[in-house]
């Protein structure tokens, strides 16, 4: 498994998904939930994908994994 850092487009996703992950953030700086990211930047290790930014209270670096199948760019987060 390699741990390469492949980069991705952020902005090929849809405008509600790249809101829901701009606002959907955990700074462990701040230590709060929500709190929103600037500068967003997706890349992938192996078969993860993390969307990493700054925080908007702090300007701190936040990072989100993200949880996908398969290579298909879509990501539903649905209450179970
Ligand atoms: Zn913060």
């Amino acid at each position: 498994m390699s741990d390469e850092r492949i980069p991705r487009d952020f902005y090929a996703r849809d405008g509600e998904e790249q809101a829901a992950f701009l606002s959907q953030t955990w700074c462990q700086n701040c230590m709060a939930a929500d709190l929103g990211m600037t500068n967003p930047e997706e890349y992938a290790i192996g078969d993860r994908v993390y969307i990493t930014g700054s925080c908007v209270q702090c300007g701190q670096p936040v990072t989100t994994e993200l949880i996908e199948g398969d290579d298909d760019g879509y990501y539903e987060d649905e209450a179970p």
